[in-house]
């Protein structure tokens, strides 16, 4: 049956649109908890909750409720030129749990369209379309998420409307930063920003985009401390400073309920989606209230904010807060990266186990090197299926395993995936020598 959809899905999608597992692709049909089903009817512990999104995972009935309960009045939409009580309050939490005094948010159906607006506010107000980002970040897919994107092959245009200089990434096993110390790879950064200032830009830049750990790219994550380092640099020159937390938000990372605290920075705008919804197509940018008030015309979005994603978001926060989701991210991540570390820290394909909370990634390389071995990962990956735990993929070379499972994990479930890990990997490293 799978197959059929899958032939289908090739025939009338753009090429562009690949989904995991090659030929064999997964029709999930059902879900309840951390677990899922798919249209053949195996069952699976998911790791990688809808790329980070289902951060609660599935069927959680406080969600599922509070959907319903707006549903049942018949206003699916009515737009924001009436009041939606749901997106006010909604907005009150995220603006107190931002830490920005005076926050305004305004939402979004994307993160992309979250970055876009960011962008929109720094821009306007700096009267500049120059934008720091990041080598290997990922923040969006439309024409300006696409160009501040310092992946290849998640930034497919060359014509940008912004003029974009690269970061140094926070990558500690290849490149500039390769073996530095802290400290070191800190000043390193800051230098570099300070190069990249005086040489590719006109000084008079709008924002830094910046990643608290890098998603897409790999679970990469620069040293605590860096973008607080940076940000000092951008004061002088009056830079804004955007935190993308599409990934990093909601207490995921463990230690924090935003990625950019483990930073000892307050960014002037942060960008959040994914997991706030639980699912449903919620997402928004909350920032200094100048910022975001001062586009220069009347505004909105037709989707965002409605009724029912901000019925679902309240839900998912509050069920984040009230069960200290934070707190289970750090239990339950440690379980996973002590276990990894003891079991298979030294194995020949593992060049990397690294994380935060419940943002895991291990990347691949060929035994004894740091060259990048997607193969081995891809292996890894398909033995992973084959135990019954989906995972994701990702990393500039296509070599890093990553695990973002639902922050509603289990200690049992913890060590459940982390068995099926532990197997895959042994099985590919004994065929790597
Ligand atoms: N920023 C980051 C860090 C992301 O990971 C993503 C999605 N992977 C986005 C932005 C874009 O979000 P969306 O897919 O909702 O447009």
């Amino acid at each position: 049956m799978t197959d059929d959809l899958l032939a289908r899905h090739q025939a009338v999608l753009p090429s562009w649109v690949t989904t995991y597992y090659g030929d064999d692709a997964i029709e999930l049909v059902s879900g309840s908890g951390r677990r899922v089903t798919d249209a053949n009817g195996r069952s699976y512990l998911d790791f990688f909750g809808g790329v980070l999104t289902n951060m609660l995972g599935y069927d959680i009935a406080e969600v599922r409720e509070a959907v319903e309960r707006q549903l049942a009045t018949g206003i699916v939409h009515s737009s924001t030129l009436y009041l939606i009580r749901r997106q006010v309050e909604l907005a009150e939490k995220i603006a107190r749990l931002s830490g920005i005094p005076d926050a305004r948010v305004f939402f979004t159906n994307s993160g992309t369209e979250a970055n876009e607006a960011a962008l929109l506010f720094t821009t306007n107000h700096r009267r500049s379309n120059q934008i720091l980002a990041v080598r290997n970040s990922y923040h969006g897919r439309s024409f300006a998420a696409m160009a501040i994107t310092g992946h290849r092959s998640w930034s497919a245009s060359a014509l940008s409307p912004v003029s974009v200089s690269w970061l140094s990434s926070g990558d500690r096993l290849r490149g500039r930063m390769k073996g530095l110390s802290d400290a070191e790879h800190i000043d390193a950064a800051v230098e570099d920003l300070r190069e990249v200032l005086a040489t590719t830009t006109s000084g008079d830049v709008a924002a830094l985009i910046a990643e608290p750990i890098q998603g897409v790219g790999g679970f990469v994550h620069a040293p605590d401390g860096l973008l607080g380092a940076l940000k000092k640099e951008l004061d002088n020159h009056g830079i804004l400073l955007i935190a993308d937390e599409v990934q990093t938000g909601w207490g995921r990372t463990g230690d924090h309920f935003w990625g950019y605290q483990a930073h000892g920075v307050q960014p002037d705008l942060i960008t959040f989606a994914k997991g706030i919804g639980n699912g449903f197509a919620l997402a928004g940018v909350v920032g200094r209230a100048e910022l975001v008030n001062a586009v220069p015309a009347t505004s909105f979005s037709t989707f965002g904010g409605n009724p029912v994603s901000t019925a679902a978001g309240n839900a998912v926060l509050d069920y984040v807060l009230d069960h200290d989701l934070q707190a289970n991210a750090k239990r339950t991540g440690t379980i996973l990266l002590d276990g990894l570390r003891a079991a298979v820290g030294d194995a020949g394909i593992v060049g990397e186990i690294r994380g935060r909370g419940l943002m895991i990634g291990i990347e691949f390389v060929r035994p004894g090197t740091t060259e990048p071995d997607p193969a081995a990962t891809l292996r890894v990956f398909d033995e992973c299926r084959k135990g019954g735990l989906l995972v994701g993929k990702g990393g500039l070379y296509g070599n890093v395993l990553r695990m973002g499972p639902p922050l509603t994990l289990t200690d049992d479930e913890a060590r459940e995936g982390l068995a099926i890990l532990v197997d895959a990997i042994r099985t590919a490293d004994a065929e790597a020598f």
